[in-house]
């Protein structure tokens, strides 16, 4: 239960009472690449993060089809033009594509201009790629600025996929004022993200901590009981080039055939639900910004990255 209920059961479609989805960042390069372009001469590097859409594609592409799951992958354009065959393959498994940045760049870095361009390139090259017009947008290192929620309704799109204060989809106001612009948002959190349990990038990225498949098996089908009971949403974020290793992937598909027998467990992609949440007539949310004492406002382009994501 949270504040985002107003008291009432969240309604899910007729004859379920959870949801869970499978998502997928298709970050490759790019997420290395944004804060470190300089690891673009270390073949090695690049090696690791080019398994996910060389290797870890074609082997989940393979348990999806196996488990009859339809997912959702987020996609920089930077890597639909340096991977153009998979992105393909990932859009005629028939499997949604969404927005993840162009060379996944931290919005908070960017001021809303540059933010606005950087949305434009990366669904330039999807529709060049892919043909595809995406209506979903992930923040590239879970980052989202004051601005990201406009500037996301203005280009069409229905829902992000970045925030983390509910456990169950709610809608989202650019603003505090009535008729603000809406979109809907399906939350995260960095328990349910591969990038915590496998990456191990020396110098770059990662906690130095190579787990165990069987402990991340543990960490997610926990969380997915937990929300199923509650009548949540879990949202599940892992990388190709991570979680598309095969025992990593072997659990993946063994949490999917878990996931298939719960009662009443709606598997979706994000664009589903997002189009059944728009039938619910959600009272939408603003995210005020806190005041600190003794701080002014930040000036855009100055807020923190984080790690890569
Ligand atoms: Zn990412």
């Amino acid at each position: 239960m949270s504040f985002h209920d107003r008291g009432g059961v969240f309604r899910w479609p007729a004859g379920y009472r959870a949801a869970a989805a499978f998502t997928f960042d298709l970050d490759a390069e790019s997420a290395i690449l944004a804060d470190a372009p300089e690891a673009a001469a270390r073949v090695s590097v690049m090696s690791h993060q080019a398994y996910g859409p060389r290797t870890g594609v074609p082997r989940l592409l393979q348990i999806l089809e196996r488990r009859g799951v339809r997912a959702t992958f987020f996609v920089p354009g930077f890597s639909a033009e340096r991977h153009p065959e998979a992105v393909r393959a990932i859009r005629d498994a028939g499997h949604e594509i969404a927005h993840h940045g162009y060379l996944h760049e931290p919005v908070t870095k960017l001021d809303p201009t540059e933010e606005e361009r950087v949305l434009i390139r990366g669904l330039e090259a999807l529709e060049r790629v892919a043909g595809v017009r995406p209506i979903g947008w992930r923040g590239p290192n879970w980052e989202m600025s004051e601005a990201t929620t406009a500037i996301l309704a203005r280009h069409g799109f229905r829902y992000d996929s970045s925030l983390m204060d509910a456990d169950r989809p709610y809608l989202l106001a650019a603003g505090a004022e009535a008729g603000s612009p809406t979109i809907i948002e399906l939350p995260i959190h960095w328990g349910l993200d591969d990038w915590e349990q496998y990456v191990y990038l020396p110098g770059l990225s990662g906690s130095g901590l190579i787990e165990s498949p069987a402990k991340v098996y543990e960490l997610w089908s926990l969380e997915l009981d937990a929300l199923a009971a509650e009548g949540g949403a879990f949202i599940l974020t892992n990388h190709p080039f991570a979680s598309g290793r095969a025992s990593r992937a072997a659990a993946l598909e063994r949490l999917i055939e878990h996931a298939q027998a719960i009662e009443g467990l709606w598997i979706a992609s994000l664009e589903e639900i997002a189009a059944h949440v728009e039938t619910l007539g959600l009272e939408a949310v603003h995210h005020e910004r806190p005041a600190v004492p003794g701080t002014g406002p930040t000036p855009p382009g100055t807020q923190g990255g984080g790690e890569e994501r």
